[in-house]
């Protein structure tokens, strides 16, 4: 489940379905064509699911880029189903083509607050008085729609996208944009914002084409219902501070394991301490530290944070005589890892804090240790127990003054 999550594929998955879809349009269309009212109604239907999913995930950004899609498939089907030249059309098309990738694009960087809360009431204000200014500069200037049609500055290939080549270009950064956003982040928004901008620009530039609007705003539908589905995977499964999976995982993996297997119990060494004397928060990266170093052991580990500062590996087919090597080193790695703190007189101004940051001599190395106990499958009958007998063996690590591996024999 974790490579379906990398960026890579979240970013690969929508522009092979795109190319997909391209590939096979003529036949798709041709075999759909006598259900066109079910092509049109399909984006709403998709649309309106995603936004369900995201309230109920409480995704409220991603639920702003659905209304944000399902107001410019709404004005695509209400305002630009005529030809481009009729009437004030093509500046309707010129205005959504504007507004609908930098409305998208500013749902990524606004902090995620309820569609209910005050913020939502003034993004579907700010939705309502957008739809009013651009109905009354069309109401006021509209007969400049056919001046843009013909403008030179405005040149297009007409062949290919009745768009302006100015505003392929311009759009083409926004794509990039947030393609470079996922690729850095990676987040659930990253990726709602990179498939509603991509299917978003992809339709408008490609807007002669028959049909194109409600069959890409249909697979926007789909992909977005896939990232709540990931999402909602992800609450479950993943823990949420050090990003390695959760208890949960742990007990479902439990429930499928084979004749033999090693558990490993970890917990770090006197943490109380270390959180009384350097701050909950530098505990917590301390917790994502040795949650990183569990994710690179090797010889077949998978990792698993367990609850507070205990984590889980467990080796699927291996047995202890296997495993201890991988587990020795990796307590080793973990007690040799320079920790760099923050120094506590830091100033709090940011300038000054910069440049203090800059020099060696405010940096305070520190190491933390972590305790083993590992048991295996020979030793008891179920997982839970060879769990409790790991559990065991990890005080034995304790008592024997911690920062060393004990087994439950
Ligand atoms: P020992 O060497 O015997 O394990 O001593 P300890 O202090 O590590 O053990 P103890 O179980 O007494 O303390 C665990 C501490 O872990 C208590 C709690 O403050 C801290 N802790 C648990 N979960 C978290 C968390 O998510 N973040 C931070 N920063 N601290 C946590
Ligand atoms: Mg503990
Ligand atoms: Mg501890």
């Amino acid at each position: 489940m974790g490579f379906l999550r990398s960026s890579v594929v979240r970013m690969g998955t929508p522009i092979v379905l795109l190319l997909l879809l391209a590939a096979s349009y003529q036949p798709l269309i041709a075999s759909l064509a006598p259900y066109y009212n079910l092509i049109y109604a399909a984006p709403y239907f998709l649309l309106f699911t995603a936004l369900l999913l995201s309230h109920l995930f409480k995704s409220a950004r991603v639920g702003m880029m659905v209304v944000i899609l399902l107001v410019g498939y709404t004005v695509i089907l209400t305002r630009l189903q005529s030809p481009l030249n009729h009437g004030t059309t093509y500046m309707e098309y010129l205005l959504l083509t504007v507004a609908l990738p930098i409305n998208l694009l500013y749902m990524i960087i606004v902090r995620d607050q309820k569609l209910t809360s005050r913020f939502g009431l003034f993004f579907f204000l700010a939705i309502g008085m957008e739809i009013g200014w651009c109905a009354l500069l069309v109401q006021q200037f509209g007969e400049l729609s056919s001046y843009l049609h013909q403008h030179p500055v405005l040149v297009r290939v007409t062949s290919v996208s009745p768009m302006p080549l100015l505003l392929i270009v311009l759009l083409s950064i926004l794509v990039c944009v947030s393609t470079i956003r996922l690729l850095r982040k990676n987040s659930i928004e990253d990726h709602a914002a990179f498939v509603s901008v991509l299917c978003g620009v992809t339709t408008l530039v490609f807007f002669n084409v028959p049909f194109i609007s409600s069959l890409i705003f249909s697979l926007a539908g789909v992909l977005l219902i896939a990232n709540q589905v990931s999402l909602s995977h992800q609450l479950a499964f993943i823990d949420g501070l050090t990003e390695i999976a959760g208890r949960r995982a742990l007990e479902d993996e439990l429930k499928h394991l084979g004749r033999q297997y090693t558990l490993a119990m970890l917990d770090v060494d006197h943490f109380k301490k270390f959180n009384d004397k350097y701050g909950h928060e530098t505990g917590d990266d301390v917790l994502k530290l040795v949650a990183k170093h569990m994710a690179h052991c090797e010889g077949g580990a998978s990792a698993f944070r367990y609850g507070g500062e205990e984590f889980t590996l467990l080796f699927k087919g291996k047995t202890t005589e296997h495993c201890l090597p991988f587990l020795d080193a990796l307590r080793e790695d973990i007690a040799n890892y320079p920790l760099v703190l923050r120094d506590e007189s830091r100033p709090h101004d940011d300038k000054q804090g910069r440049q203090k940051r800059g020099h060696a001599s405010d940096k305070k190395p520190v190491n933390i240790t972590v305790s083993i106990g590992y048991a295996d499958a020979s030793q008891a009958d179920t997982p839970d127990e060879v769990l409790q007998l790991a559990d065991k063996a990890l005080y034995k690590a304790k008592e024997a003054g911690r920062n060393c591996i004990k087994g439950s024999v």
